[in-house]
């Protein structure tokens, strides 16, 4: 386990797609996940922010999330979608590859996402709200898009202060 310095915009790695895993219960994700959980917890003590991590934002090209919001803490392998509302709505992101910036990005509302369990069991989530936008902010990770490449409404763009000035609710 290992805290492992972010991947930041600008570094090619960031856009490049990630390779799915063989064996989803192999120790080599348990060993991913650790460096993802260690570095999560450590960019949210120096952040303030922060609920979930890709894999790719630490250096490693594989299809693997990590989610650790209050409500939940959720570890997926292979994640897929195999719905997307149609409904959007219109919400603040940020990103540990480049935290200084936030902006408004339309997404669907609700998501179906399936994916493996470090322990190689089939899992099912369906979001809405806070978690279906997490979701698809690590998801487009796995495949070498930042939010910045969703259309983002370039008048809202804001730094951290400016954001914590106007916005209370932190998406
Ligand atoms: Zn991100």
């Amino acid at each position: 386990m290992a805290i492992v310095p972010l991947i930041e915009l600008g570094n090619p790695l960031l856009r490049q797609p990630s390779a799915p895993f063989a064996d989803p219960a192999s120790p080599e994700v348990a060993r991913i996940l650790a460096d993802m959980r260690d570095t999560l917890h450590d960019c949210r003590a120096r952040f303030g922010y922060g609920r979930a991590i890709a894999a790719p934002q630490i250096g490693v090209l594989r299809r693997l999330i990590y989610i650790d919001t209050p409500d939940e803490t959720l570890e997926l392998v292979n994640p897929r979608f195999e719905r997307w509302s149609r409904e959007e709505d219109e919400r603040y992101e940020s990103c540990f590859s480049f935290p200084a910036i936030w902006g408004l990005v339309h997404r669907p509302v609700s998501v179906v996402v399936v994916a493996w369990t470090p322990q190689g069991e089939e899992q099912r989530i369906e979001a809405s709200g806070t978690l279906a936008r997490i979701l698809q902010h690590e998801m487009d990770h796995l495949d070498g898009f930042v939010w910045l490449d969703r259309n983002p409404d370039l008048h809202s763009l804001c730094t951290t202060g400016e954001y914590e000035k106007n916005y209370t609710s932190r998406a």
